[in-house]
């Protein structure tokens, strides 16, 4: 039979940091701690395959499992010297979720079970300590009737409003100064708070109990919230969660016990110091649920001294072991220091780069390590979001616009309007609102809103509680901490000191620095693009410049696919040169047709109706053309730039909107023709596609109308001989987008031909190009052999955005309607235009793929949306593409991302 129990105590190890798939993250951490010889409650693990086991025998634990966990637990009883449900020595213990995937937060644990009406005498008695012991029961009637019967409301838990209410009424803010009878009416409170709600009285029976929460940890699984954050995280949802029973040891025992959570080094910034917090005299879950603000760890050096040491050497000892940074959970009951848990910790962007960097600096990561650490999306996306305008800043103080500093919760720097509410966060957000969603504590629930909103604030709470976590490890930008913020959330407002801020009020918040804003704030460029980009900060004057310069020099080091931009002028190729592009692998001439006399010269050639006059238009597109091409080659001087001829369907160049605007615009260019108005619009109308996305666009366009790649190869062939005669080294690519069969690329070879040669003879000049073409549907990717061979053509970019549209038949503009829903049923593990599809995949593989392997002289490249994302990138890689191309602003995590993709994949070419 399947061993399903697992036991953690010191002389019954049976597991270690490796088997989080079968003992979950948490539990598997126990075993590594146990292994360490650091002190930790003794616990039992029900192995996370009992999770499905649980639903599968329709949510009912089998009478075997129930027996094989008994057996493990008397180990755990004895170890304890105490028994379970017993009058005279009780054990109490905690019920503790725990899945592969740390989740913080997101699932349920309940503290203090077995706990009754008759033990709670016992364990006042045996301690000598009432209040404790009343304490403990009035927490688990909580926690159970939270967890198990979910007793919430729409102002949160009934408890809370419970205690609140005494508290008030007796004039006390602490949970602590709250005497044994105040306890004890607590609990008579709560008793029949619960019976009201659930119809039954608490369970009396310690195993009632027990196996209540052991259910309710399962069922928590499938919470809501829980399902959203796997979704969010790419986490599987069929791999369930272990359930970790355990003996508590507690941290409401009095002055000389306390609870806490920390860091091994700051998750914020990096600083190698230990970052914690504590509260004295308390359980667990106050901390980490941010319902009182706690203490920072540096105060435990001057009320627990020893203590205080054991906790920086054994969190040296645990990061040294795990050669990372360490999120550590611990409690000590009367100076006796007990560990409960421990997990590498979320960082921001800052503190991954710093971290990674100390640690090959200590000689306790290998420059291959560092890099895999660095989340090429999340982390470097945080580090390059813009913060606060600094004069902005200065002059919202002087407005008296300044709120209040809180807690530098998670950095950025995010403007929007007040919301209370996640679900209010999560539906403005699809309207295209901008909101900052105000807490007074974060709970889990929330988790929805935080991502929808631009930024969180929260009231309670410290800097590692759950909220903060969550926020920094995402790249959310927030604070939290505010002690004066008092919110109505019936009214829907919410005062800090004597300060009112009402639902839809503008407020500023710089996650940075903690400060809070009324009204509006303009941001600046990040400290990188400062140095880079604008240069107005100095390499030595950023940190975060330096650190970012390091992780871009390692994995320029390491990475083998070229990393390009797409780019449609000087400005932006400088700016793609700043990051580190490589060359550009998409620029789009349709980009060009941009300016107001460019724009309305090309209408015109497609509303006259006469080639002859066509041509007239068009030739006046030609110096616009030239001079914006000659200057990005000049920018990018010796490295390739991909041209694409015109790819638009025309619809994109008529306004969709019949305003005035519109009205005057046909009216003139009616006039310029010299036809009716109706006349214009009759011929708008005849342009307009049925299928946009299938309809005249890309090589369609210049087979159909000749003379606009006539003009489009003409400038190019100026444009390069301009950059000649400046003794430049131009290198151009001439590409032809959206073919589905090898003839039309053959045309398009024939004509390029002729119209530079042409150009060549004219001029006396030999115009140097290559020529690729765009591989943007199936069809064409079978016929990609037939094209090499008949148009001479060598170089392929993957449209991988239509390549992906065609694949799987979706076009990406109606996409959102129908693709978080697939999301959350798991039918889709991501959004197909984000992360490329498996199928598309195998589909690329099959054709250009099987190609480059056959071939050396065909080179692949991607020039999709596709090309900036790092799984996506490592697919790439895998598939033997020379180049990746992306925006500008993503250069950075598509050099990470090639280089993690090199180091996972060695092998490839
Ligand atoms: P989460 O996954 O939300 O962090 P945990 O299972 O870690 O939930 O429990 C939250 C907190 O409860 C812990 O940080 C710890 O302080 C407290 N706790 C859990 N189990 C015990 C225990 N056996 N003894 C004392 N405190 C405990
Ligand atoms: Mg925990
Ligand atoms: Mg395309």
């Amino acid at each position: 039979m399947k061993k399903l129990v697992y036991l953690a105590t010191p002389s019954n190890i049976e597991g270690n940091k490796e088997m989080k798939d079968t003992l979950g993250g948490k539990g598997a951490n126990l075993q590594e701690m146990l292994s360490l010889q650091l002190r930790v409650p003794p616990a039992v693990t029900l192995a996370t395959e009992t999770c499905n086991m649980y639903y599968e025998a329709g949510r009912t634990i089998t009478p075997e499992l129930r027996e094989e966990f008994l057996g493990c637990f008397t180990v755990v009883e004895s170890d304890m010297d105490l028994k379970f449900g017993d009058i005279e020595n009780p054990l109490l213990v905690s019920v503790r979720s725990g899945a592969k995937f740390s989740m913080p937060g997101m699932m349920d644990t309940i503290l203090n079970v077995g706990m009754n009406d008759a033990i709670v005498e016992t364990v006042a008695a045996r301690t000598n300590n009432a209040r404790f012991a009343w304490d403990c029961y009035r927490r688990l009637i909580q926690m159970y009737g939270n967890v198990v019967h979910e007793m919430k409301t729409e102002e949160g838990s009934p408890f809370e409003a419970i205690l609140e209410e005494i508290k008030q009424t007796l004039c006390i803010t602490d949970d602590t100064q709250l005497s044994v009878e105040n306890l004890q009416e607590l609990v008579s409170l709560y008793k029949t708070c619960f019976r009201r709600f659930t119809g039954e009285d608490f369970p009396q029976d310690p195993y009632a109990q027990l196996f209540n929460c052991i259910e309710a940890v399962y069922r928590s699984w499938n919470g809501e919230r829980a399902i959203l954050y796997r979704t969010m995280e790419s986490i599987p949802h069929n791999i369930g969660t272990a359930v970790n029973v355990q003996a508590m040891v507690f941290g409401n025992m009095g002055d000389t016990s306390m609870t806490g959570v920390g860091f091994t080094r700051n998750s914020n910034t990096g600083e190698n110091i230990f970052f914690g917090e504590y509260l004295t005299n308390a359980q667990g879950e106050d901390v980490v649920a941010g319902t009182r603000t706690p203490i920072p760890i540096q105060q435990l050096k001057n009320e627990m001294p020893e203590v205080y040491e054991e906790l920086l050497t054994t969190g040296k000892k645990l990061e040294d072991h795990y050669s990372d940074m360490m999120d550590v959970e611990f409690t000590v009951q009367q100076t006796i220091l007990w560990w409960l848990q421990c997990r590498v910790g979320k960082r921001t962007g800052f503190a991954a780069m710093q971290i990674a960097i100390d640690l090959v600096r200590e000689g306790k990561i290998t420059i291959e390590e560092a890099l895999l650490r660095i989340n090429a999306e999340d982390h470097l996306n945080q580090v390059l979001k813009p913060i606060f305008d600094t004069e902005e800043k200065k002059k919202a103080k002087a407005e008296k616009r300044f709120v209040v500093k809180a807690l530098n919760g998670s950095p950025g720097a995010a403007t929007g309007q007040v919301v209370f509410f996640s679900d209010d966060a999560v539906e403005q957000k699809k309207q295209g609102n901008s909101v900052v969603l105000l807490r007074h504590d974060t709970n889990p629930d929330d988790f929805k809103g935080m991502v929808a909103a631009e930024a969180v604030v929260s009231g309670k709470g410290g800097a590692t509680c759950h909220a903060l976590v969550v926020a920094r490890g995402k790249g959310l930008i927030a604070a939290a901490g505010i002690e004066t913020l008092r919110i109505d959330y019936k009214n829907r407002t919410a005062t800090i000191g004597t300060i009112v801020i009402k639902e839809g009020d503008w407020i500023s918040v710089d996650g940075t620095s903690g400060e809070i804003f009324l009204g509006k704030i303009k941001t600046m460029p990040s400290e990188i693009q400062q140095v880079l980009v604008t240069k107005t900060m100095k390499p030595e004057e950023s940190t975060t410049y330096q650190n970012f310069a390091i992780i871009m020099e390692w994995a320029k080091e390491r990475k083998t696919l070229q990393v390009k931009a797409n780019a449609d002028n000087a400005s932006e190729a400088s700016i793609a040169l700043a990051f580190g592009a490589e060359g550009i692998g998409l620029y789009r001439t349709e980009h060009t047709i941009a300016d107001d006399a460019s724009i309305s010269s090309y209408r015109k050639a497609w509303l006259c109706g006469d080639k002859k006059m066509r041509i007239l238009y068009l030739n006046e597109m030609l110096e616009y053309q030239t001079k914006n091409l000659a200057e990005t080659l000049e920018e990018m001087d010796g490295m390739p730039v991909l041209m694409r001829t015109v790819d638009s369907p025309i619809h994109e160049f008529f306004p969709e909107h019949h305003d005035e605007k519109t009205l005057s615009m046909m009216a003139k260019l009616a006039e310029e023709l010299g036809v009716s108005v109706d006349e214009v619009q009759a011929r708008v109308k005849s342009l307009m596609p049925v299928n946009s996305n299938s309809a005249m666009r890309g090589c369609r366009i210049t087979i159909v109308y000749p003379e606009i790649l006539v003009m489009q190869i003409t400038a190019s062939a100026q444009a390069v001989h301009r950059c000649i005669e400046k003794g430049l080294n131009p290198n151009l690519g001439i590409m032809i987008p959206n073919a589905f069969d090898a003839r039309e690329i053959v045309w398009h070879r024939h004509q390029v031909e002729t119209i530079i040669a042409k150009y060549e003879q004219d001029h006396g000049v030999t115009i140097p190009y290559h020529f690729a073409a765009m591989l943007e549907n199936v069809a064409f990717g079978r016929t990609l052999p037939e094209t090499v061979a008949k148009a001479k053509c060598k170089i392929f970019s993957v449209g991988s955005n239509d390549y992906t549209s065609d694949v799987l038949f979706m076009s990406r503009e109606d996409a959102n309607s129908f693709i978080p829903t697939y999301l959350e049923l798991g039918i889709l593990k991501a959004d197909p235009f984000v992360e490329i599809h498996p199928t598309v995949d195998t589909m690329l593989n099959d054709s250009i793929g099987k190609l480059m392997s056959e071939d050396e002289e065909v080179e692949g490249g991607v020039c999709g949306e596709h090309g900036g994302n790092p799984p996506s990138i490592i697919a790439f890689h895998k598939m033997g593409m020379k180049s990746i191309s992306c925006s500008g602003f993503r250069i950075p995590i598509a050099i990470l991302g090639a280089a993690q993709a090199a180091i996972l994949h060695p092998k490839v070419k």
